[in-house]
């Protein structure tokens, strides 16, 4: 089975959020998706579902999980309680943090609730890498804040997209998880990046987890992607679903 860690809700014209839900599923079923984990914006109004909407849209589905994104930005304590509510109800499988989509660091001391908060449920922490405003999660920052707080999962999305290289030295930090989500969304640039995906998928076999960032990318062209990188059956299984089941308890 195919899990995909990272999704986002779908946007098109005049869409409603169960019109969203609906073209999720359908396209989970055409890329032959079995569960996917959808992750909400950490803003209190979105068209990408704020994590009150999706955690009503999927708090039954069987097959789509919510990760909450939050922002010390937005209503920070009311959005932090109400998330470990989600997390005590089983709601919630993850936190999420834009740090660069937003202008704060990964290590930002106002942060240290939502880590300890993610430690206490056995959930992870994800957060945004790479692209632009990289600064705000750049490997040094990153290798800071799983040392900091040793005992909370963290998940690198987009693996510090391009430089997917440096993720190689972060893979010592056993707390440490890294998506693939993004990295086909460019076809030169993954024909440059993809032995150093490979790379990393060798150095942590059990913390490199499958994710598209469908909606924002073709979720069919990172399945492709990934599929081709000729991993063994046994690793491919690991990244395309046991290392998420169990990284999110799914
Ligand atoms: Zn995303």
């Amino acid at each position: 089975m195919i899990i995909d860690s990272h999704v986002h809700l779908p946007v098109f014209e005049d869409a409603s959020l169960s019109m969203q839900k609906i073209r999720l599923h359908a396209d989970m079923k055409n890329n032959n998706v079995g569960k996917c984990i959808v992750i909400s914006d950490s803003e209190l109004t979105s068209v990408i579902g704020t994590m009150d909407e999706c955690v009503d849209l999927f708090y039954d589905d069987e097959n789509v999980y919510v990760v909450g994104g939050i922002s010390p930005f937005f209503d920070f304590e009311i959005q932090l309680e109400k998330l470990e509510r989600y997390l005590i109800e089983k709601k919630a499988v993850g936190i999420k943090l834009f740090p660069g989509h937003e202008s704060f660091y990964l290590t930002d001391e106002r942060l240290g609730p939502v880590y300890i908060l993610a430690k206490k449920y056995d959930v992870p922490v994800l957060f945004h890498s790479g692209w632009d405003n990289s600064e705000y999660s750049a490997a040094d920052i990153v290798a800071q804040t799983a040392e900091k707080y040793s005992g909370t999962k963290i998940v690198c999305c987009h693996c510090l997209y391009p430089n997917i290289n440096d993720c190689l030295a972060l893979t010592k930090y056993e707390n440490l998880y890294f998506d693939l989500s993004s990295v086909a969304d460019d076809r030169n640039t993954f024909l440059q990046i993809k032995d150093d995906i490979t790379a990393l998928i060798t150095a942590a076999p059990d913390r490199v987890i499958f994710g598209s960032d469908y909606a924002c990318c073709n979720q069919k062209e990172h399945i492709d992607a990934i599929m081709g990188l000729e991993l063994t059956e046994e690793i491919s299984n690991r990244v395309f679903c046991e290392n998420a089941r169990l990284l999110y308890h799914i």
